[in-house]
C-alpha cells in the first residue's frame, strides 16, 4: 500500500496457517514489515494466537520471495522471465504434452492452504480446459480417511459438525492422534472445562505436550495401572484402578495399533450394557453385526496387541459411557486427528471412533459428537469445492450423473466432458513421469506435465525420494508458490503469486464456517494471484469457458455450482459475509442454502444426511500397520509437527525467530532405548527404514516409548524424514500411511 499506513487502514482476517483460522486484524505499517499482527476475539481463538501466527507477517518480506516468473534456462538455471513468456511456454508445454501423450499426460496438484475460489477455479480448469481426469491436491495426505469415513457412517463429511466451543461443555473428550497442544494451541482453551473435570483422554503412542495436558506424567515404559476414586462423575470405577491424571488420561498403545484400542472399548461398552439403544435403534443401522464385530477384542486380549493395560480400558470406556447424556452425563466427544488417520487402515479407525461414539449416542446430538480435527487452513474448503480426484463441487460425486450435469450447466460445458475420476495423491505422483524411458503415454499411462498450486511435496509426500524422481523425469513441471521451495527449485516454470494478506477470498474452518480472507496490502514485484493464473492460461489455451479474477465474481459462481451439493454455499456471498461479520457475526456454518438461511452450526440434529437418515455402523478389523517391525527394522517410526513449524517448513523455516527455537530436524528416542543402541542424547542418529537412510540430532526422551522413535517433518535434505516414510495407502481414502513404519536406528558414525 505504499504511504497508506495507520489504524484506519486496518483489516480484519484469519491466519494464515492452520484450520483453527485464528482471527487476527492487520494494520499497515512503514516498518520492515508490511503489517502489524494482533489477535481478534473470534470463536476458535478468543484472541489468542500461538507463535506461527504472531510471526505470519515476515512471510511476506522472506528474503528469497519470489517476485517474477522464472523460466528454466538451456544452461538449467532457472532465471527471470516475463509474465508472457512464462505463461506462453506453459501453454505450450500443456499442448506439446497432450498433443503427443493424451489429455490425461497433464496432471494437477492442489493445496488445502488454497482459498475456497482458487480450489475451486483449479477444479474447473482442470476438468473444463485441460480435460484432464489426474487432478488431486494435499488434502489426500491429512483428511482423506476422516472424510471416507464420516461420508459412510453420516453421508456428509464436515470436520467438526459442531463449534469447537462445544466441547468446553463436554464431561468427557476422547482425543484420538492429535496433539492440538502443539499444532493449534489456542484451542486448548476449549478444554479447560472437561480437564477440570478429569475427563480429557488423549491417545497418542508419544506424551505429546497434549498427551500432558491429562496430568499425567506417564514414564513411557509401562504405564501405570489406573486407580480407582479419580474418575469423574458417575462412572463406574475399574476395580483395582490405579491413579489417573488429575484431569484425564493418557493411552500409550503401540504405535499403529489405534484401532484396537477402540475396538476394546466399544467391547466393554456393549459387554457392559452402557450403550445408548434406544438412540441405536431410532438413529441408526448396523450395530448388530458391529456387536458381533467387537465380541473378539475383550480388553486382556486387546492389551496383547496395543500394550495399554486392560484395566485402563476398562476405565477409559466407562468414563465415555458416565459422560454420555445416556447416562445423564453432560456430553462427550470422539476426535480424531492425523496420528490414527494417516495409516493404511485409517479410514477403518475413524470408523471405529464413529462406531464407539453411535454406540453411546452421541453424534446428531447437542453438546456431544464426533468430529475430525482438520489441519491445513483450508483443509476443509479445500476437500469441497472439487479439486479431489473423485469429486466436485458442493462436494458431490464425480461419477454421479446428477452432479455431472448440475456442475456442467453451470460452466457451460456437456456433461459428458467432464473427465474423472483420476488418480489419488499418491498414486498420481506414484505415477509421474516417463522422459527417458522410451515408453508411451499410451504404453504406461503416466502423466508428463504436472502443475502444483500451493504444495511443497519434496518434503511433505511419503517416500519423497521416489517422488522427486518422479519430478525430475517429467517433460514439464509447473510450480505457483510464494517461496523458491524444494518442489519450486525442481521446476521448469516457476510462477510467483500471492499470498494471506495480499488477496481477497474465502476459507472454511475446521468447524465448518465460512469466513472472510481480506487484503491488508499489495503483492511485492510482478506477483499475481492464481486466479488470473488460470484465466490467462485458459484463453491462452482457446477455453470457451470464462475465468473470471474477482474472488466475489468467483464465489458467486462457486456458490450456485455448490447448490443443493452436501456442502451447501449458495446462499452465501461475499457480500453477505462482510454484512454479517460487520454485524458481529463470525461467519457462517455450511449448508447455507438460501440467502436468508442462518447457516448450519450443528449437523445432523434431526437425521444424519444419508438416504434414510440413519446413521450406519460399519463393522471393521484390525490388520495392522503396512510396514512390518522385523529384525532389520526392528523399531517404529512416528512423525509429527512442533509448534512452530507448519507442514513442510516452506514458511516458517524463513521466520527467523521460528528457526531460531527449532532449526533442524531431530528424532526423539528413550534413556533406555538410547543406551541400548548406543546412541546418545546430542549424538546423530543415523535412521534406515525400507527406503533409505537420513540422519538426524538425538534427543532422549521418556515421552515416547521405547520401542519407538519420533521425528517432525518440516525439513528437507538428510533430515527430512519423509524421504523413509512408506507410501503404503489406505484402501478406502487413498491416505498414505505417515504415521507409523519400521526402522533401524543407529549412532551415525562420526567422519
Ligand atoms: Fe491460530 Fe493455527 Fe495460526 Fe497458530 S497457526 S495462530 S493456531 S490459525
Amino acid at each position: 500500500l505504499g504511504p497508506r499506513v495507520g489504524r484506519d487502514l486496518s483489516v480484519d482476517t484469519h491466519c494464515p496457517y492452520c484450520a483453527l483460522q485464528c482471527g487476527m486484524t492487520l494494520t499497515p505499517t512503514a516498518g520492515p514489515l508490511p503489517v502489524t499482527v494482533a489477535p481478534r476475539d473470534f470463536p476458535t481463538n478468543r484472541g489468542g494466537l500461538c507463535q506461527k501466527g504472531w510471526t505470519s507477517a515476515t512471510v511476506l518480506r522472506a528474503a528469497d520471495r519470489l517476485t517474477t516468473p522464472l523460466l528454466r534456462a538451456a544452461d538449467g538455471e532457472l532465471r527471470p522471465a516475463t509474465w508472457d513468456d512464462a505463461l506462453d511456454a506453459v501453454a505450450a508445454g500443456i499442448e506439446r504434452v497432450q498433443a503427443e501423450h493424451g489429455r490425461d499426460a497433464v496432471a494437477v496438484f492442489g493445496g488445502g492452504g488454497l482459498t475456497n475460489e482458487k480450489a475451486y477455479a483449479l477444479g474447473k480448469f482442470a476438468r473444463t480446459v485441460l480435460r484432464t481426469a489426474n487432478i488431486d491436491y494435499n488434502g489426500r495426505f491429512c483428511m482423506a480417511s476422516a472424510a471416507a469415513g464420516a461420508n459412510r457412517a453420516f453421508g456428509a463429511d464436515r470436520g467438526l459438525p459442531f463449534p469447537l466451543a462445544d466441547l468446553a461443555g463436554a464431561d468427557a473428550v476422547l482425543l484420538l492422534g492429535s496433539n492440538l497442544a502443539e499444532t493449534m494451541p489456542p484451542s486448548v482453551q476449549h478444554l479447560a472445562g472437561v480437564r477440570s473435570r478429569g475427563g480429557l483422554v488423549v491417545v497418542d503412542p508419544r506424551r505429546s505436550a497434549t498427551a500432558a495436558l491429562t496430568g499425567e506424567p506417564g514414564d513411557a515404559v509401562g504405564q501405570r495401572v489406573p486407580d480407582a476414586g479419580r474418575s469423574p462423575r458417575r462412572p463406574v470405577p475399574a476395580p483395582g484402578a490405579g491413579p489417573v491424571g488429575d484431569q484425564g488420561v493418557h493411552l500409550q498403545p503401540v504405535p499403529g495399533t489405534d484401532l484396537v484400542v477402540l475396538l476394546a472399548l466399544l467391547h466393554v461398552v456393549v459387554a457392559e450394557g452402557l450403550a445408548d439403544a434406544a438412540y441405536l435403534a431410532e438413529r441408526t443401522t448396523g450395530v448388530e453385526d458391529v456387536r458381533r464385530s467387537v465380541a473378539a477384542w475383550w480388553p486382556e486380549r486387546a492389551e496383547t496387541v496395543c500394550g495399554v493395560p486392560a484395566e485402563r480400558l476398562r476405565h477409559v470406556a466407562r468414563l465415555l459411557a458416565a459422560a454420555s447424556p445416556v447416562h445423564g452425563g453432560a456430553g462427550a466427544y470422539v476426535l480424531t486427528g492425523r496420528g490414527v488417520e494417516q495409516s493404511s487402515q485409517g479410514t477403518a479407525t475413524v470408523t471405529a471412533a464413529i462406531n464407539l461414539a453411535l454406540a453411546l449416542g452421541l453424534p446428531g446430538r447437542a453438546g456431544s459428537g464426533y468430529g475430525a480435527v482438520t489441519g491445513q487452513g483450508n483443509g476443509q474448503g479445500g476437500r469441497e469445492h472439487g479439486q479431489k480426484a473423485d469429486q466436485l463441487p458442493g462436494y458431490r460425486k464425480i461419477d454421479d450423473p446428477a452432479a455431472r450435469a448440475h456442475v456442467a450447466a453451470v460452466w457451460g460445458v456437456d456433461p459428458a466432458t467432464i473427465p474423472g475420476p483420476g488418480k489419488p495423491a499418491v498414486e498420481l505422483l506414484r505415477s509421474l513421469g516417463a522422459r527417458g524411458t522410451g515408453t508411451t503415454f499410451a504404453d504406461d499411462g503416466r502423466p508428463r506435465a504436472l502443475l502444483v498450486h500451493g504444495s511443497n511435496v519434496v518434503v511433505s509426500a511419503p517416500d519423497a525420494d521416489r517422488v522427486t524422481a518422479n519430478l525430475r523425469a517429467l517433460d514439464l513441471l509447473v510450480v505457483c508458490d510464494l517461496v523458491p521451495s524444494e518442489t519450486a527449485l525442481l521446476a521448469d516454470v516457476v510462477l510467483p503469486v500471492t499470498q494471506w494478506a495480499e488477496e481477497e477470498g474465502t476459507m472454511t474452518s475446521l468447524e465448518g464456517r465460512v469466513i472472510r480472507r481480506r487484503r491488508a496490502v499489495d503483492a511485492p514485484g510482478e506477483v499475481r494471484s492464481e486466479l488470473w493464473i488460470l484465466a490467462e492460461l485458459a484463453r491462452r489455451l482457446g477455453s470457451p469457458v470464462a475465468f473470471p479474477t474477482d474472488p466475489a465474481v468467483v464465489f458467486d459462481e462457486l456458490a450456485r455450482a455448490s447448490a443443493g451439493g452436501v456442502a451447501d454455499y449458495s446462499g452465501l456471498s461475499h457480500a453477505r459475509l462482510d454484512a454479517d461479520e460487520a454485524a458481529g457475526g463470525p461467519g457462517l456454518h455450511w449448508p447455507v442454502p438460501a440467502a436468508d438461511h442462518p447457516g448450519t452450526p450443528r449437523l445432523f440434529l434431526e437425521r444424519f444426511a444419508t438416504p434414510d437418515g440413519r446413521a450406519r455402523l460399519v463393522p471393521v478389523d484390525h490388520v495392522g500397520p503396512s510396514d512390518d517391525v522385523r529384525p532389520d527394522a526392528p523399531l517404529y517410526l512416528v512423525t509429527g509437527r512442533v509448534l512452530q513449524h507448519y507442514q513442510s517448513g516452506a514458511q516458517t523455516r524463513r521466520v527467523p525467530e521460528l528457526d531460531r527455537v527449532v532449526p533442524e530436524p531431530f528424532v526423539e528416542l528413550h534413556p533406555v532405548l538410547g543406551l541400548r543402541l548406543g546412541v546418545g542424547d546430542g549424538d546423530r542418529a543415523r535412521l534406515t527404514t525400507r527406503r533409505g537412510t537420513i540422519e538426524a540430532v538425538a534427543r532422549w526422551t521418556d515421552a515416547v516409548r521405547p520401542d519407538t522413535v519420533f521425528m517432525p517433518f518440516h525439513w528437507s535434505g538428510e533430515g527430512s524424514v519423509n524421504r523413509v516414510t512408506t507410501d503404503a495407502t489406505d484402501p478406502v481414502s487413498g491416505m498414505p500411511e505417515f504415521k507409523v513404519c519400521a526402522v533401524d536406528v543407529r549412532r551415525a558414525p562420526v567422519l
